[in-house]
């Protein structure tokens, strides 16, 4: 191992959502930072992410006539987690978003004209508060360029690349005064080099990318691959070995019917269905693995359908349908016509299947054929007499004319839940509530969970991610 003599006021662990606006803020303040991370180019996750942010009171919604207020936006999040998130967390996020959404306009970030919204793809807001942009993800990371290499040009900013932090270093009591990090992130191999500072940040992301770690959380495989590459859960891997405990361990959630490309397990998600009812109504029943419906494929409310797949084996579930449904009912996935499902089940396409009776097909589905054949037949009975026995309203017609088909839809997510927890300081805390000294946390390295509890409020990750880390550089790291 080589050492270094470097020394800044700040080292941040990941150029990301939260890295950013971390360093670009310190930098303002005329902080020295080190900013390191482990790919090739900077903008971690908002190289893929959708890029939904949500905040209330901005000028945007001011401008628009639109009345909202922090207490209202976490109104919303503790109704939509059902009490489960954190209100500090929730709470700090929400009181600053504003300035963060703001600023990124400021900075040249323009919301899609119509915006904002209320979010219909989540459970909703109540007041429209969400927003993104043309680009998703791509259009934050384009603002933060200019400031950000602005810092660098000026000096403030130390950026190292292709540079992934292996250990914290810290002192005799605890206190964190600095980082070991492999400067060949490449081969994982040395030199590696130590760096030191009077505070650390871990902005290194989830661990989506880490298959283990992803299991050992949720209790589930990792069924969706769409990770930033190296977010391998680091950041928790650091955090705990510097005596920081986990939170957001209650928040698992996963999003409902993703049509993925293959049966590997991660596997890339090929399209998706539409299963919000304001936008198409269900023509199809859901299956499950045991080939039973297990919930109106009509119910409302997104977070009760995100809930109820929780408990279905393998968070799958089926969509089973005949012919004319195929030939008379809206398209049933965006940008994917009735023709290429016929096409895509006919030659055996991963999860696309069809088969010229029910058992035939239950067979090709991997689904237990009588069960099958006995929730056809419930459901076509209900669908006769107008009585659904999981209230199902919406029946436009029975399942009878071959061939039938059936597309197998996986709940996948794209967030880590699992965090570091942390005070409203942002310092990792210990056990017994006390701050590891020098050692801060910002982003998805706080985990979903906390901010979110058990209910998806969209836009609540990178709005979070940005807010806190903008937050850290303008007042919370001390100088
Ligand atoms: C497909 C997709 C869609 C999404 N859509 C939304 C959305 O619409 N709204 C929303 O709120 N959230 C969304 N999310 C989640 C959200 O984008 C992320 O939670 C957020 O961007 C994470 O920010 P971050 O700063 O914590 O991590 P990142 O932005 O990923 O930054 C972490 C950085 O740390 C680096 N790093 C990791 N380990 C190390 C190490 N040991 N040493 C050095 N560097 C390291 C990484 O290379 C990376 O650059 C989405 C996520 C995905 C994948």
């Amino acid at each position: 191992m080589s050492s270094s003599n470097s020394s800044f006021d700040l080292i941040v662990i990941g150029a990301g959502t939260a890295g950013l606006p971390a360093a670009i803020f310190a930098a303002e303040r005329g902080a020295s930072i080190l900013l390191l991370d482990a790919a090739p180019e900077i903008g971690g996750t908002l190289h893929l992410s959708s890029g939904q942010m949500s905040a209330a009171g901005t000028r945007l919604q001011k401008k628009k006539g639109i009345e909202d207020s922090p207490a209202l936006h976490l109104n919303d999040i503790m109704r939509i987690s059902k009490g489960t998130a954190d209100p500090m967390l929730a709470g700090l996020a929400v009181n600053n978003a504003a300035d963060t959404l703001d600023w990124l306009e400021d900075i040249g970030f323009a919301p899609l004209p119509a915006h904002p919204v209320k979010g219909l793809f989540h459970e909703p807001y109540t007041v429209e508060r969400y927003v993104w942009g043309e680009r998703m993800g791509k259009s934050i990371l384009a603002v933060l360029r200019a400031p950000f290499e602005a810092a660098v040009e000026s000096g403030a900013v130390t950026l190292k690349l292709n540079t992934r932090v292996s250990s914290l270093v810290q002192s005799e009591d605890g206190t964190v005064t600095g980082v070991v990090a492999c400067t060949d992130a490449d081969t994982g191999s040395e030199p590696e080099e130590t760096f030191s500072a009077k505070a650390v940040l871990i902005a290194a992301g989830g661990y989506m990318a880490n298959r283990d770690m992803y299991k050992l959380y949720a209790d589930h495989p990792c069924y969706g691959d769409h990770s930033y590459p190296f977010n391998v859960g680091d950041a928790l891997t650091l955090g705990l070995s510097a005596g920081g405990i986990t939170q957001g361990e209650n928040g698992y959630l996963t999003s409902f019917g993703s049509i993925m490309r293959s049966y590997d397990v991660p596997s890339k998600v090929r399209c998706a269905q539409t299963h919000w009812p304001h936008i198409r109504m269900p023509w199809e029943i859901y299956v499950n693995g045991h080939g039973q419906r297990f919930m109106r494929e009509d119910e409302p409310s997104v977070d009760v359908r995100e809930h109820v797949i929780q408990v279905q084996p393998d968070l799958r579930h089926w969509i089973v349908f005949d012919a004319t449904t195929l030939a008379q009912a809206p398209d049933l996935i965006p940008d994917f016509s009735a023709d290429q499902i016929k096409a895509a089940a006919e030659n055996d396409e991963p999860m696309f299947y069809a088969a010229d009776s029910i058992a035939t097909l239950a067979n090709k589905a991997g689904l237990p054929s009588k069960a099958l054949m006995q929730t056809v037949a419930d459901y076509n009975a209900g669908q006769a007499n107008g009585k659904d026995f999981l209230g199902r309203k919406y029946m436009p017609r029975h399942i009878a004319d071959a061939p039938f088909y059936a597309i197998r839809a996986q709940a996948t997510t794209v967030s880590s839940h699992v965090g570091l927890a942390v005070n409203a300081e942002l310092q990792v805390v210990r056990d017994d509530a006390s701050a590891v000294p020098g050692l801060y946390a910002a982003g998805e390295a706080l985990g979903r969970g906390a901010i979110m509890g058990s209910g998806i409020s969209g836009g609540m990750l990178v709005t979070p991610a940005l807010t806190f880390g903008r937050l850290f550089g303008q007042s919370l790291l001390p100088l």
